[in-house]
């Protein structure tokens, strides 16, 4: 039920009304709710290979982003797993631990950036707990074709800034603002969008030049 309600609403200037999206007629019933559930635990099992290849960026990203998904890449926590002897601490806030979610979610660094990218595709959204949900309800959101595309490319984007900003942090003694690190993301996301005419349009429309 969270995963549904997670899921992000346009935001316009209409009252609201209360709509039941997964029935025709916009009624509740507890079959559809179940389907969804049933269907959606299956998914966030065969999703994520699928998400993460599917789309046109580079490689790395991909394989990145698989390692996202299973919580996987070499933030301190999994290195502290490995054996390694470090101090767990966030390089992007030096507050908190450093591991997947936190980095990649909540932390406050990561939070300066959300809101530029949800204002700009005039979304509106509650952050799950976890990658995994928030790549589940992510790719909930289905609207045209290009806008689809471009969505979901955006969280690869953000995801890897934010992973190459955290490893300026680690290995140089150089650190760039947050929002030097979303115009990175956002410049990755209308390239990558360049492949194809309409996808780069609709680009440049959500995020500007
Ligand atoms: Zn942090």
């Amino acid at each position: 039920m969270m995963l549904f309600i997670h899921a992000s609403l346009p935001v316009h200037s209409e009252s609201d009304s209360i709509i039941w999206n997964l029935e025709k007629s916009s009624i509740f019933s507890v079959r559809s709710l179940y389907n969804f559930l049933i269907n959606s635990r299956s998914a966030s099992i065969k999703y994520t290979p699928h998400f993460c290849w599917k789309y046109p960026v580079p490689p790395k990203l991909s394989a990145f982003t698989w390692l996202v998904c299973k919580k996987k890449i070499l933030t301190i926590d999994n290195l502290r797993k490995r054996g390694m002897v470090l101090t767990n601490i966030c390089l992007c806030c030096m507050r908190d631990e450093e591991y997947v979610n936190h980095l990649l979610l909540h932390c406050p660094f990561i939070s300066e950036i959300w809101p530029d990218l949800l204002l700009r595709f005039n979304m509106s959204w509650v952050f799950p707990n976890s990658v995994d949900l928030l790549i589940l309800a992510w790719n909930g959101v289905d609207c045209n074709k290009y806008f689809t595309h471009l969505w979901r490319m955006a969280i690869l984007a953000i995801w890897w800034s934010v992973w190459e900003e955290r490893n300026r942090r680690c290995f140089t003694d150089s650190s760039n603002f947050a929002q030097v690190v979303a115009s990175r993301a956002k410049r990755s996301l209308i390239e990558w969008a360049s492949i194809d005419d309409k996808l780069r349009d609709c680009g440049l429309q959500f995020l500007g030049t």
